[in-house]
């Protein structure tokens, strides 16, 4: 069993400004690199609304819902104008979920120990850690992918 990143999304949210991101190859058919904050709000935060508001104000069509019923965002559509955010009624994504950040976002090695620990020091205390565990929904600590554990209130 690998070491692996745990990211306290509850926390995270509290934060003025994130310090850094990671970014991460995503998609099955249409690739494209997204934040882990981006892809675990949609899939642990959202709370998957049947007539979403969020995809029906999008002006450049750019959220669906993708083969698992997770809202995706497309990239190259985008034109973050924040439209999504504020329709959102539960406030499920962050302010600053898709800006383009010039510093700060990272390509970790994320079988690295040392580049884990690296990111996760750019961040105060517990935000981010360095974990040798598995998921625990009773924790609300859920598995984004082999390498990223994510704690959050799951509304799947
Ligand atoms: S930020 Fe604007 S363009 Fe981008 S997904 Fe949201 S509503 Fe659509
Ligand atoms: S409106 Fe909010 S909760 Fe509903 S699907 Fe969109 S992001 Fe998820």
């Amino acid at each position: 069993m690998g070491k692996k990143l745990l990211i306290d999304l509850l926390s995270l949210r509290e934060m003025k400004q994130v310090p850094a991101d990671i970014v991460m190859k995503a998609g099955q058919h249409n690739l494209s690199f997204k934040t882990i904050r981006e892809l675990a709000t949609f899939q642990f935060t959202c709370r998957h609304c049947e007539n979403a508001p969020c995809i029906k104000v999008c002006p450049a069509d750019a959220l669906d819902k993708d083969e698992n019923g997770l809202v995706s965002r497309a990239v190259n559509l985008c034109v973050r104008c924040k439209s999504c955010i504020v329709a959102c009624p539960f406030g499920t994504m962050m302010d600053d979920l898709f800006a383009v950040k010039t510093s700060g976002k990272r390509f970790i090695r994320l079988e690295d120990e040392k580049d884990m620990e690296e990111f996760a020091s750019l961040f105060p205390g517990d935000v981010v850690t360095v974990v040798d565990r598995e998921e625990n929904p009773d924790e609300h600590i859920y598995k984004l992918n082999d390498s990223i554990l994510i704690k959050e209130f799951n509304w799947q």
